[in-house]
Parts: structure tokens; sequence; C-alpha cells
């Protein structure tokens, strides 16, 4: 199921129409996090040191798709870029299908980098329109698609330019290449133990992921907020913990599937708990939680046992914080975790972190470099995880 990199094709005086992730956070005009561009310099870099082109195309926010709107601009994006490449980046129009477009296009020099504008400005991006695409692909030799983040998406850019090529080499770019290898690879043959680290919001958007995952993981440790509803499903006290009251059937359903399957599910012993949803209030560790509380961390004992399943594993797939890490009392349990997994990657083990949450509690930490994989897309990595396949990634030449 490998497929075909962009090192592997002559890109020399070639059109490389290259789908990036530039969807970065912008605020009053200036990039607070520039992750996501740096993550794609190694494809277009590969591409213009042999002579190629490229085209880049990004989407950037939730614009409406009726035309032009300042906020949504990927010019900051286009300056960035040239900055971190050390040249210019040709940014010709503020409509990525445009007569300016498609003149500049046609006037690239080998070497030379161009963005495209927003291509949610248009409404035929999301609806995935083949007449859309055919413009957008400018009379590209090559399709590259390097946006991991929109993988999930079978948006225009991504699925309807590369069948627009028809024949013409179709490859991934780097990033993509090393999600897959990772996200995908590693799960469809874990080297064992393989250990699943689930936390977050909402047991609601887990469910899938664990119901892909029981059946290949020996443990799965569960802390976040989604822990409770599965102690609730035990009848155990929760206090005013974040519980979903219509998925404690699920997680019962879940908790019999995992003894049935011989995957070890485990739940926090202990909790961090407050009195209210902040960091004041009265902070207690709790192994039942007391009316009034809410678990907000796992508790150290919790921290114990996770740590030495991870040390034990040979595969480590995280997604989702272990409490509310954004506020520092809370965030002991999902740095207790992420070191533990920094140590088991020093052993040998494979680790990988998925979800947008973990990937920059891990950052913030300043650890991902201690992992084997930090996931740049955390929509698109959950469903790896969930085992979906993407068509974004299916219409790309097989290696
Ligand atoms: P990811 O993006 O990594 O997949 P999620 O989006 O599922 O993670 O969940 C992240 C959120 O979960 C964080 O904002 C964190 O504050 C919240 N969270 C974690 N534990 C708890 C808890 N015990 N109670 C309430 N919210 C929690
Ligand atoms: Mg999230």
């Amino acid at each position: 199921m490998t497929k075909k990199n962009i090192a592997a094709v002559d890109v020399s005086g070639k059109r490389v129409f290259v789908r990036v992730d530039f969807n970065v956070p912008i605020e009053s005009g200036a990039i607070t996090d520039d992750r996501r561009i740096r993550a794609a310099l190694p494809t277009i870099k590969s591409i213009t040191d042999r002579g190629g082109k490229a085209v880049l195309a990004s989407h950037l926010g939730r614009p409406e798709g009726n035309g032009f709107e300042a906020d949504f601009s990927l010019a900051p994006t286009a300056k960035r870029l040239g900055e971190l490449l050390g040249k210019p980046v040709v940014f010709p129009s503020n409509d990525c299908i445009d007569a300016a477009s498609d003149a500049a296009v046609a006037a690239m020099k080998n070497g030379d980098v161009l963005l495209l504008e927003n291509v949610r400005f248009h409404k035929a991006e999301k609806k995935g329109d083949p007449a859309f695409a055919a413009k957008l692909a400018h009379g590209a030799d090559v399709y590259c698609n390097d946006a991991f983040g929109t993988c999930h998406r079978p948006e225009a850019s991504m699925v309807a330019v590369a069948k627009s090529l028809g024949t013409k080499p179709k490859v991934a770019g780097f990033l993509v290449e090393k999600e897959i290898k990772y996200l995908a690879g590693v799960l469809a043959l874990p080297a064992k133990p393989f250990v699943v680290v689930l936390g977050g919001a909402k047991v609601s958007d887990k469910m899938a992921c664990i119901d892909n995952l029981l059946p290949k993981a020996d443990h799965i440790l569960i802390g976040g907020a989604m822990a409770y509803t599965f102690i609730k499903a035990l009848g155990k006290g929760v206090g005013s913990s974040r519980v979903e009251s219509d998925r404690i059937a699920d997680a019962k359903k879940t908790l019999e599937l995992a003894a049935k399957l011989k995957c070890q599910l485990h739940l926090p012993v202990d909790h961090v708990c407050n009195t209210e949803f902040s960091e004041h209030g009265d902070i207690e560790v709790f192994e039942e939680i007391k009316d009034g509380y809410m678990g907000l961390d796992i508790g150290p004992k919790t921290q114990t046992n996770f740590a030495l399943l991870i040390g034990k594993a040979k595969t480590v797939v995280w997604n989702g914080p272990m409490g509310v890490f954004e506020m520092s009392p809370f965030a002991v349990g999902t740095k207790s975790i992420a070191r533990a997994m920094v140590d088991a990657t020093k052993k040998g083990a494979t680790t990988i972190v998925g979800g947008g949450d973990s990937a920059a509690a891990v950052e913030q930490m300043r650890l991902a470099e201690g992992f084997s994989h930090v996931s740049t897309g955390g929509g698109a990595s959950l469903e790896m995880l969930e085992g979906k396949k993407f068509e974004s990634v299916d219409v790309l030449d097989n290696a």
C-alpha cells in the first residue's frame, strides 16, 4: 500500500501542483505558529532543487466560499514561506483560478515557487467539483499531496485535481509519506506489547477509535474526561465530572468487548479533582470522587500505573490529553504520559502522538523531539486511528 513519493519523479522543468496544508493560526495578520509551513519545506525544496516548478495550493480557515475575504488570505503565509526558503514566493492574485494566476504559472521558471490564493474562496473546492479542479491544476505535469491535515477531506484540491491529471504522476510528499508510514504502517503491524493511550474531552469523539484498536492493542489506557463515562458505566461515583449520559451504554459494551478480546482496558484509579472548572477552588486527590468535585486530571497512582505499562511497550499510540492541561494544576498527568513515552522511545519503542490538542501539549512541553512521530493532523490522524481509508491517498500512484 506504499505510495509513490515525490523523490521518485523526475520533476526537472515540470510544473508540480503541490497541495500543502498552510492552515496556520493568524492573529491580526501575523502567523502565530508556522509549523505547518515548515513541515512542507522538504517537499518544496526537493522540487525546486531538482529544477521543478512548485505551484502550491492550500486552504485557510472557513471562508464563505463567495470569493476573496481579507481575513482568510494566504498572503501572510506566502511571505513567511519566502523567508523560510530564502527566496521570493510568487503570490499572483486574490483568486486561485483567475487569468492572473494562469499567466503567473505559465511564466514560472525552473526552481520557482508560486502560492495560489485560498482554494476555499470557491464553494466548488468543498464540493470537489471537477470543472473547478481542472482550472485549479493550471496545466500541472505532476500532482503531489503533502497536506496531511486535510487528507480526510475529499475536497477538489485533494482528489479531483489529482484525477484531472489522468495518467500523469500523482505522488505523496514527504510529510504525507511519513504520516502514513507511522499512522497506517505501524497500526497494520504493531510491535507488541502495543499500548494505546486515549484521553481528551469527549468519549463520543473516540468511540470509533477504541473500536478499531481493541482487537489490535494489548492495553488501552483511558484518561481525560472520557474516563468518567466509563467509570459511571461501572456504577461508580464521578461527582460532577464530565459524563456523556447517552454514551454510558456504549461504554459498557466496550468494556465487555475488551474482556472478550483480551485487551486490557485500564481506567484511572485516582483523580485530581476540583470544586470548580478552574485553577482556583479546592483541589484534592480522590480514589472515589466525592460529590461536589469534578475530576480534571489523572492522579499520581494512575500516572505511575500508566507509565509502567508504557515502559514495557514496543509500540505506543497516544490520542487525547489526560487532563485539562491548559491549567497548570491539571497538566501533570499529560506531562507524565509524555515523559513515559519519551523514555520508551529511548528504549527502542515506536511512539506516536495524534490529535491536535495532544500534539500541542507535547510541543508546549518541548518534548516533541523525543517521540518517533508527532502527527501534524488532528482530525486526519484520529480518522486514521479509526481505520478509515482516505480517497486523497487512494488516488495517488502506488510505489
Ligand atoms: P485531541 O485534540 O488531542 O484529540 P481532544 O480534543 O479530544 O484531544 O480533547 C482535548 C481537551 O480535553 C482539552 O481541551 C482538555 O482540557 C480536555 N480535557 C481533558 N481532560 C478533561 C477533564 N477531566 N475534564 C474536562 N475536560 C478535559
Ligand atoms: Mg482537539
